[in-house]
């Protein structure tokens, strides 16, 4: 058996820092990474051979838990069938149709959305010459109309603001700062999570001029919106958000900002980007788009994570009229040689199968009793913190008041999260190796599971009052 320093020290030779993706190198928690084997329901286990209750879920995909047996057998079912044929198969409309049709307000939230002022686009001459309102819907629509499916998040965000410049024909993208969308070129600016985790302002190897192709602005700042909108209103093709921000900590946007912020970039002849690649499909079963208090229209949503089931599959979705500008209907380029892989397809379409009520019913409560018992434990031991939910994502924060942005997120006491969570990970509780990250429930984080992790939460908020 070899030991998880002997695997690091031999991926750091083969590979840039031992890892595929930064934050798996542990660094920030001063720690030595695990190198896992097997997983299995709310369980990982290491080359060592010790098991840890996981909150970190793959990232987000592994929402049934790990290794979910119907979702295997639809994997195991589909390679029996040909790993891929770089041609169209049924099952990629299938789970395009499933998307669609789980992407919609539920009833109880249609009364409310009536009662907004809606000014749908009429045909009007003067309304088509704003492009916004040729493809702005009212939010009484279903906002997803046409799917494409890709790889990776990053592709979908990647592939949204192309589209969405390709519609308006504009160049500039607003961001907010803390936010991250993958890793293309023009979205690493102020980027939460690795990025922030390794405390970097964007990336080298981004050309000035496309960084400056996006404005960062700070988050839930209506004003910071408007402005940005005065000023470069005319040149900006959209505005991306994360639905409910989860990369810098739980930062949950305030009441109606997503609503505001369709508004806004409407009202200027811009698109709404809804980036749902963490929060689609998790925080309920339309995404924060069926639970954000205010309906809001957005245009494009990206989505990620929870809809390939744990293989590399993700998705954009917006209105036919939008949607059909991609090729090779439109003009808005974009193509992958692995896109709607049948694999991916089958784990996506198992996993929305098997989200119903009674699973996001234990997802939330079991979130609930463990973000509950963080916040006592943290107290007990008299650590200054506040613990942000958006829905059933929460993560802790070392901060006396709620951080509402990236600014406030990192005036935070972030040195008092590694000896917490090398705590933790002592104990057997896998959690993010970062505390600008989300803690991700399952499931299958039924009460054996949540109890081994609320056991282990006076010890580490002890050892994080050590700090
Ligand atoms: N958008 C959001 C909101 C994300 O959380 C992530 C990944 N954490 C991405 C985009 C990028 O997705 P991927 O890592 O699959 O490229």
């Amino acid at each position: 058996m070899t030991t998880n320093a002997q695997e690091f020290a031999r991926a750091r030779g083969a590979m840039p820092g031992g890892v595929n993706s930064p934050v798996r190198a542990f660094g920030s928690v001063h720690e030595t990474p695990r190198f896992f084997v097997s997983a299995s329901g709310a369980y990982v286990t290491d080359v060592e051979d010790r098991e840890y209750v996981d909150l970190v879920g793959s990232w987000g995909p592994a929402i049934l838990g790990h290794a979910h047996p119907a979702v295997v057998k639809a994997v195991q079912d589909a390679a029996a069938h040909g790993l891929g044929f770089g041609a169209s198969t049924p099952g990629e409309t299938e789970l395009a149709e499933l998307i669609a049709a789980r992407v919609v307000r539920p009833p109880v939230v249609e009364r409310a959305r009536n009662e907004r002022d809606e000014t749908p686009w009429t045909g009007d001459d003067s309304q088509a010459r704003d492009v916004s309102s040729r493809f702005a819907r009212s939010t009484t629509e279903a906002p997803v109309g046409r799917v494409r499916l890709v790889s990776t998040g990053t592709e979908a965000t990647m592939t949204a603001i192309r589209l969405a410049r390709g519609a308006t024909g504009r160049d500039l993208v607003v961001k907010f700062a803390g936010h991250y969308h993958g890793h293309s070129d023009g979205l690493l600016a102020e980027a939460g999570s690795g990025v922030a985790t390794l405390a970097l302002p964007g990336s080298a190897g981004v050309p000035a001029p496309i960084a400056a192709q996006t404005l960062v602005i700070p988050y839930n700042d209506l004003d910071a919106v408007r402005e940005v909108f005065a000023a470069r209103g005319a040149e900006i093709a959209a505005v991306i958000v994360e639905a409910a921000p989860a990369n810098m900590g739980i930062v949950p946007p305030a009441h109606g900002f997503n609503a505001a912020l369709a508004d806004i970039a409407h009202a200027n002849g811009a698109l709404l980007i809804l980036d749902e690649v963490l929060t689609g499909f998790r925080v309920g079963p339309a995404g924060w788009y069926g639970i954000d208090p205010v309906p809001f229209a957005p245009d494009l949503i990206t989505f990620g994570k929870v809809v390939g089931g744990g293989l590399p599959l993700a998705a954009l979705g917006g209105s036919a009229a939008l949607m059909e500008l991609l090729a090779p209907l439109g003009p808005v380029y974009q193509a992958g040689t692995l896109s709607g892989n049948p694999l991916a397809v089958a784990a996506g379409r198992a996993t929305l199968d098997h989200l119903d009520a009674a699973a996001y019913a234990r997802i939330d409560a079991a979130s609930t009793t463990i973000a509950d018992a963080a916040a006592s434990a943290l107290s007990e031991a008299g650590v200054t913190h506040v613990v942000q939910r958006s829905g059933n994502l929460f993560s802790i924060q070392f901060a006396e008041t709620a951080p509402h942005d990236y600014d406030t997120v990192k005036a935070q006491e972030a040195f008092r999260y590694p000896p917490f969570f090398r705590s933790m990970l002592e104990q057997g509780v896998s959690l993010p190796p970062s505390v600008f990250e989300a803690w991700f429930v399952s499931a299958a984080h039924d009460d054996a599971a949540v109890a081994r992790i609320v056991d282990a939460l006076p010890a580490a908020a002890r050892a994080a009052a050590a700090a």
